[in-house]
């Protein structure tokens, strides 16, 4: 089924499906731009929005644990007007084809689209992060893990008391999947 714009825009959410209980991680939550997507100057425009090396394949390692993967991005062009709802619409429209042609998908989107200082979901603030867990009520933050690009990602991620893991240059997102999976792994064979 064709996501709605809504759910596109960051403005309608579905209960999110729980791990198995065999899982290390209750979720896992992605940054946008520069972690999923190439951060070039215009990375907000369809025709410009390209995704990075590995990163649709590192969703769909995601997806295949059975972790939900939320999107988490702040787009204030929204609020400033240089980037219309409709606009997004179409680039998130993209993104989840473009993931769905590697076997990939994202559970939610959560989305500030206000100016600095005018919100308390804006990273480096941690309301998108806490939407997240109050909605779902059996995510612990001590088994949530927020992965960016920028210090903003992780200060919000330390507000909100969930895990860490910074992409960059020479440290994509594939490789902070292969940690992810090595955590996945500790409490399986804790167990055994
Ligand atoms: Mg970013
Ligand atoms: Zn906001």
């Amino acid at each position: 089924m064709a996501p709605t714009r809504e759910w596109l825009c960051g403005l309608a959410h579905e209960p999110l499906p729980p791990p198995p209980v065999t899982g290390g991680l209750d979720a896992v939550l992605l940054d946008r731009d520069g972690t999923l997507n190439v951060l070039g100057p215009g990375y907000r425009t369809l025709g410009d929005f390209e995704l990075l090396p590995g990163a649709a394949e590192s969703v769909a390692r995601l997806n295949a644990l059975g972790v939900p993967v939320v999107l988490v991005t702040n787009q204030r062009g929204i609020s400033t007007g240089a980037l219309t709802w409709d606009a997004l619409a179409t680039v998130h429209a993209h993104l989840v084809e473009q993931l769905a042609a590697e076997g990939a998908h994202l559970d939610d989107i959560r989305l500030c689209p206000h100016a600095s200082g005018e919100c308390t979901c804006r990273k480096p603030s941690p309301g998108l992060i806490d939407a997240v867990v109050a909605e779902n009520r059996w995510i612990g933050r001590k088994r949530t893990l927020f992965v960016g690009d920028a210090e903003s990602d992780e200060m919000a991620a330390k507000a909100a008391g969930v895990h860490f893991l910074g992409v960059a240059s020479d440290l994509g997102l594939i490789d902070v999947v292969d940690s992810v999976l090595a955590l996945w792994e500790r409490p399986r064979s804790s167990t055994s």
